[in-house]
């Protein structure tokens, strides 16, 4: 999730506070019940891996504390699966090159499609758990574009990063799993203008404790992905996140050239244009960072959900991107 709109919704503002309030109560009221009915299990934190030594797999927790209605996003309903993910692996294509590591030394790796001059990037997965069909929908346009060649203009490349955040991946599709290994939100770690190590967390994100890092491109991981910006010459890229927001461009405020990205991915997927204003203010993002270090036009792009990879929807987006030009 991306950058500050500049276009301010009251309306929806009051909507999202009024949700918040009234679910800050249920909240409440379901903590209670629940740590006076099990408290055997609210011993054990599923906070662990923040901090400490990592966890590769979390313990499930039975009753979970998340109500729906908590979700500063009312479009999208989040999904609870502790159990370790089956890797992508693909035969058929092109061999993945591994471009970095993770904090607890998984490989993140990045397949190229075409080889014209032109240079196009899709990262998914930068936050694992429940954005974790964004690694799908990567996973299926791998296979895809393996096959299909003539998507790809002779005059362009496209590389495609279809998990930027493994460790994050690893511990499931979960409110657990947003983060990397050390509890940072990666899409709040890239040393944009507008890092910083903490926020409002008001009308953002907050169902776990987490951080921008101790310092912007504190983390492997955002590493990684800066060294292979800085030695390609993007002209165009798309971070994927879930879900429902919209695309969202990069900028801090945001750039024109981003927006037209934006309002022309929005035109080929139908996601909302401009994105959905919940009042959180997004920094050190990977679009922000992107259009500020040569990338010529940088978007956040939410898929619909939390579950389908809107595979169509998106060979579409793939297609508008291969077209753009600044
Ligand atoms: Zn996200």
């Amino acid at each position: 999730m991306p950058s500050r709109p500049r276009r301010s919704r009251p309306t929806g503002s009051a909507v999202a506070w009024a949700i918040d309030g009234g679910a800050a109560l249920l909240l409440l009221a379901v903590l209670v019940t629940y740590l006076t009915r099990q408290p055997a299990q609210a011993s054990s934190s599923p906070f662990e891996y923040l901090g400490g030594t990592p966890r590769p797999t979390l313990t499930p927790v039975p009753t979970s504390f998340y109500l729906p209605t908590v979700t500063p996003n009312p479009l999208s309903t989040p999904v609870e699966d502790y159990s370790t993910p089956t890797p992508f692996a693909f035969s058929g294509g092109p061999a993945p090159r591994t471009i970095g590591y993770s904090a607890l030394g998984e490989p993140i790796e990045n397949y190229t499609f075409g080889q014209g001059e032109q240079q196009y990037l899709i990262v998914a997965g930068i936050h694992g758990g429940y954005e974790g069909n964004t690694t799908d929908l990567a996973n299926q346009l791998v296979v895809y574009l393996a096959g299909h060649s003539e998507v790809i203009p002779s005059d362009a490349t496209l590389y495609v990063i279809p998990a930027m955040n493994p460790d994050g991946a690893a511990r499931g599709r979960n409110v657990d799993a947003r983060a990397n290994s050390n509890g940072v939100d990666l899409n709040r770690n890239f040393p944009s203008r507008n890092w910083v190590p903490d926020w409002d967390r008001g009308n953002c994100w907050n169902y776990r404790p987490t951080t921008g890092g101790q310092s912007g491109g504190s983390e492997p991981e955002t590493r990684a992905v800066m060294n292979f910006i800085g030695s390609h010459h993007l002209r165009a890229m798309i971070s994927y996140h879930s879900a429902a927001l919209g695309v969202f461009p990069g900028g801090d405020p945001w750039e024109t050239a981003s927006e037209r990205l934006a309002s022309t991915l929005a035109d080929a997927t139908n996601y909302p244009y401009p994105p959905i204003d919940i009042g959180c203010h997004y920094t050190g993002t990977l679009a922000d960072w992107a259009v500020e270090h040569g990338v010529g036009a940088a978007v956040d792009m939410e898929l619909s959900n939390h579950q389908d990879a809107d595979f169509t929807r998106n060979l579409g987006a793939v297609q508008a991107l291969l077209e753009f030009s600044e």
